[in-house]
C-alpha cells in the first residue's frame, strides 16, 4: 500500500509517473529492453532527453539564450562547479547565508575564491530572510549566490534579490517547478532532482550563454558547463534513468496544467497546513510569517519528548517521514508537487487527533 511520504528527499513522486515507469520497465517503446539498458547515444534515448529538455523549457519559459544541462554529482557538486566556472581565484563572490544549505555552499566556495557573505541569518537561527532593501551586493562580484528555499529550515524567499549586472545564482533544489519564476532574472539556476524532479543522481543546471566558457584552468570537463553544453550533457554516460523519469515528471506537470496550476495547488496546500498549525494553540512554526516555505514545513510541539511518539503514530496512520532534520529536531512535512492535497488533509486531521490525545 502506498503511504503519504513527507520525506525531504529523496521524496515522493507522482503516482502516474511511477505507474508509467512500471508499465514500461521491461519493454520500453517496443524495444524489448528497459530504458536503463539502451545506449544513451541511441536515437530513441536522445529523443527522450530532447523531449525532457523541451518540456522543461516550456514549463519554465526558459529563454533561448539559456542552456539546460543534465549533470551528476548532485547540488553539492554544483557548490564546487559554480566557483570553478564563474569565478577566478582572486575574484569575490557574494553569498547570502540563510540556512544549512547556504552554509555548505559558502564553505565549499571558500576553497576556490573570495567569499563575501552579504547577509547572514545565523542570529535568527535561520528563521527569516534578509529584507530586499538590506542587500548590498559587492560591485564587480563574480556572482551572487542564494538559496531561494532552505529545505531544512523551511525558509523561502518571498522575492528575487536584485543583483544589478552581477549574475544571480540560485540553488533551487527544493522549490524548482513549484510555481512560475522569471528565469531571465537569473544567471544560473541549479537543482538536485530528488525533491521536485525525479530520482537522485541527476542535477539540473540552467545557465545563461554568456556564463559559459569561463571555467578556470584545471576544471574537470564533466563540471565545465561549456564542455557539457557542447556535448548536450553527454560528454560521458549521463544518468539515463534519471533523465527518463524527469521527462515523465515534466510531462505530468504539463498535463496537470503547468506551473500556474501547480503553484496554485501548492499555495493552497501550504496555507491549509500553516493555518492548522497557527490555529491549534499546540503546534508551532519556527519560521517568520513572511518567508514560510511552500515546500518544507517544520513545526514543533510543546513537549519535545513526544516528538518520537508523534512520528511513530503518524507512520502507523500512513503518514511517513515526518521527523525533522537531525540537526534541528522537531517535525517537518515536505509537501512537494507530488504530494496531493489529500495528503495534507490527512496530516492535518492526524495532528488534530494527536493534540486531543496528548495536548
Ligand atoms: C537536498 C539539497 C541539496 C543537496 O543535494 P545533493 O543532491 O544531496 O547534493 C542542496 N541544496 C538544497 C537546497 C537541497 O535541498
Amino acid at each position: 500500500m502506498r503511504v503519504f511520504n513527507f520525506a525531504a528527499g529523496p521524496a515522493t513522486l507522482p503516482l502516474p509517473v511511477l505507474e508509467q515507469a512500471r508499465d514500461e520497465l521491461l519493454d520500453w517503446q517496443g524495444s524489448g529492453m528497459s530504458v536503463m539498458e539502451v545506449s544513451h547515444r541511441s536515437k530513441a534515448f536522445v529523443a527522450v532527453a530532447q523531449q525532457a529538455e523541451q518540456d522543461l523549457r516550456d514549463l519554465l519559459s526558459i529563454p533561448a539564450n539559456y542552456k539546460v544541462l543534465f549533470l551528476q554529482g548532485g547540488a553539492t557538486g554544483q557548490f564546487t562547479a559554480i566557483p570553478l566556472n564563474l569565478a577566478g581565484p582572486e575574484a569575490t563572490a557574494d553569498y547570502l547565508n540563510t540556512g544549512a544549505w547556504s552554509k555548505k555552499a559558502i564553505s565549499e566556495a571558500k576553497r576556490f575564491c573570495k567569499v563575501k557573505v552579504i547577509a547572514d541569518e545565523t542570529a535568527s537561527n535561520y528563521s527569516s530572510v534578509p529584507t530586499a532593501e538590506s542587500l548590498q551586493p559587492t560591485p564587480d562580484a563574480a556572482y551572487l549566490h542564494y538559496t531561494p528555499n532552505e529545505t531544512i529550515g523551511g525558509v523561502e524567499f518571498p522575492y528575487v534579490p536584485s543583483s544589478g549586472d552581477t549574475p544571480l545564482v540560485a540553488d533551487m533544489s527544493s522549490n524548482i517547478l513549484s510555481r512560475p519564476i522569471d528565469v531571465s532574472r537569473f544567471g544560473l539556476i541549479y537543482a538536485g532532482a530528488q525533491k521536485n524532479i525525479g530520482p537522485s543522481g541527476l542535477v539540473l543546471v540552467i545557465v545563461r550563454d554568456d556564463l559559459l566558457g569561463k571555467a578556470r584552468a584545471g576544471t574537470p570537463p564533466i563540471w565545465d558547463y561549456e564542455a557539457m553544453a557542447k556535448e548536450a550533457s553527454m560528454l560521458n554516460t549521463p544518468p539515463t534513468f534519471g533523465i527518463y523519469i524527469a521527462g515523465v515528471v515534466f510531462a505530468w506537470l504539463k498535463r496537470e496544467g503547468g506551473l500556474v496550476a501547480i503553484g496554485e495547488r501548492n499555495r493552497r496546500k501550504a496555507e491549509r497546513l500553516y493555518a492548522a498549525i497557527d490555529s491549534s494553540g499546540y503546534y508551532q512554526s519556527p519560521v517568520a510569517a513572511n518567508c514560510r516555505s511552500w515546500m518544507n514545513v517544520p513545526f514543533t510541539i510543546p513537549n519535545p519528548e513526544l516528538e518520537k511518539t508523534f512520528c511513530t503514530e503518524a507512520a502507523k496512520a500512513g503518514l511517513a517521514n515526518l521527523e525533522g532534520h537531525r540537526s534541528v529536531g522537531g517535525m517537518r512535512a515536505s509537501i512537494y508537487n507530488a504530494m496531493p492535497l489529500a495528503g495534507v488533509e490527512a496530516l492535518i486531521s492526524f495532528m488534530g487527533e494527536f493534540q486531543q490525545r496528548h495536548g
